[in-house]
């Protein structure tokens, strides 16, 4: 499959090229050039399909020829080491876990998957990779965590110095061995801006070969497919129309649940819910798409003030506004609200949201007011527990520290502090 770049000024590339550059030399996202339905046998007969199964049904026509089956398969398996439970919580609404991997965010699966991708295309090559990543907190540890003890993959991971939470710091900068943390002094969009910054420097790009692990990258973004599948799966009434809400930062999780709807899943709408960063909303409301700066929330991941992805939504829907509208619903929710949420669904029902689901889950509320006989399901990103500092005090009670948490937070965090673009260069031509 070849994938063309969105500002349409550079050569198409296939798939692993796609991987290797993150994005395209005319600063564009990669989209792939054909999207076709998969046979309709497999979503209409879903329980006889493992996820696995699934999985490669979805992806392999956009990973083409690059990966051999066999190779692509094995990726695939371990990548999905994990549950993916859709747990019941009201009438018609349940939340679908995304958080049992290994850093406890959705991140985990596209992650993981990225990093055997770049490591099967390295095996050949026998070049060194560098990954520069941005994170608002999520990121970072999935990508750390799927990159650990990768041959030929350096990993650096810029994050807002003060801006994730103690969980998530442990996560970024206690790894060691070929993954480095720089704490910037700044926003995650000053992060991010570096990274975008250095992909176009010259004097970095001839020296090292950088590529991007944000959803960005098609091998970050696409597997997320596979949680609307493993959701539709597991429902056990398909009769009703299936809404699925997506808490959204830089829109690549619910850009990806759209794309498997493209495939022929059966979603009937999707909500892109949002913090107090509402570009999205705004943009639905009046068809203008305006940037803005990002904004603190208790929903971090999320603060994202020009949300890299919007735009392949756009172009799945032909950039028709009218289509776009009849398909996505999106939804501002302040951090009051959200939290006011978190109270009332555990004393209702005994169920700890993270302030994102919590998002989600309000983004649901809202549409089902004028929508009431569907089936809604909200994507739960995190675990709670990687939101302590949030949700303790809204519950009212501790949260038990799981195993893969446990084990790091008697680890000492180990970063590079930086407060301008000259010193990542510096950071990155010294090595
Ligand atoms: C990254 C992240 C999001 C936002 O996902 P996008 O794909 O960027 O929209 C939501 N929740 C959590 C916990 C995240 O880590």
């Amino acid at each position: 499959m070849q994938f063309y770049s969105l500002n349409h000024q550079s050569p198409k590339v296939s798939f692993k090229e796609a991987v290797i550059k993150g994005i395209a030399p005319d600063k564009g996202l990669y989209f792939p050039s054909s999207i076709h339905p998969i046979d309709k046998e497999v979503f209409n007969c879903i329980d006889s399909y493992t996820h696995e199964e699934l999985a490669f049904k979805m992806i392999s026509q956009f990973v083409g020829e690059d990966i051999p089956d066999v190779e692509l398969k094995r990726i695939i398996h371990d990548t999905l080491c994990f549950d993916f439970p859709l747990v019941p919580i009201e009438k018609n609404i349940s939340s679908l876990e995304l958080f049992h991997g290994p850093t406890m965010a959705f991140k985990d699966v596209g992650g993981r998957f990225m990093a055997r991708c770049l490591s099967y295309f390295n095996k050949e090559q026998n070049n060194e990779v560098t990954v520069l990543v941005a994170t608002s907190g999520d990121t970072g540890g999935a990508v750390a965590s799927g990159f650990l003890g990768v041959k030929g993959v350096n990993v650096v991971i810029l994050y807002p110095s003060g801006k994730v939470s103690k969980v998530q710091e442990k996560q970024l900068t206690t790894m060691g061995q070929n993954i480095r943390a720089l704490e910037v002094e700044g926003t995650f969009d000053d992060c991010q801006a570096m990274v975008k910054k250095a992909f176009l420097d010259k004097n970095i790009t001839d020296r090292i070969q950088l590529t991007s692990a944000n959803s960005i990258n098609v091998a970050r973004w696409l597997p997320q497919m596979f949680y609307f599948a493993f959701a539709y799966k597991q429902l056990k009434d398909r009769s009703k129309k299936l809404v699925f809400s997506t808490p959204s930062g830089n829109f690549g999780n619910i850009c990806a649940g759209i794309m498997a709807q493209q495939l022929g899943l059966p979603v009937s709408h999707f909500i892109a819910s949002t913090n107090a960063n509402k570009v999205v909303p705004n943009y639905m409301e009046n068809g203008s798409y305006e940037p803005m700066k990002s904004v603190a929330t208790i929903s971090n991941a999320m603060d994202v003030g020009d949300p890299s992805n919007f735009i392949r939504i756009r172009e799945i829907y032909k950039d028709d506004f009218e289509v776009i509208k009849k398909n996505v619903s999106s939804f501002s929710f302040s951090d009051d609200l959200t939290k006011e949420a978190m109270s009332k669904v555990f004393q209702e029902s005994g169920y700890v949201m993270d302030p994102h689901g919590a998002v989600g889950y309000l983004g649901l509320q809202q549409y089902m007011k004028n929508h009431k006989d569907i089936q809604g399901i909200f994507l739960e990103t995190a675990h709670p527990v990687k939101f302590l500092e949030v949700v303790e005090p809204v519950i009212g009670q501790r949260i038990e520290f799981p195993e893969q948490i446990k084990n790091i937070m008697h680890r000492t965090k180990e970063a590079s502090f930086i407060s301008n673009y000259k010193q990542l260069a510096e950071y990155l031509l010294i090595e």
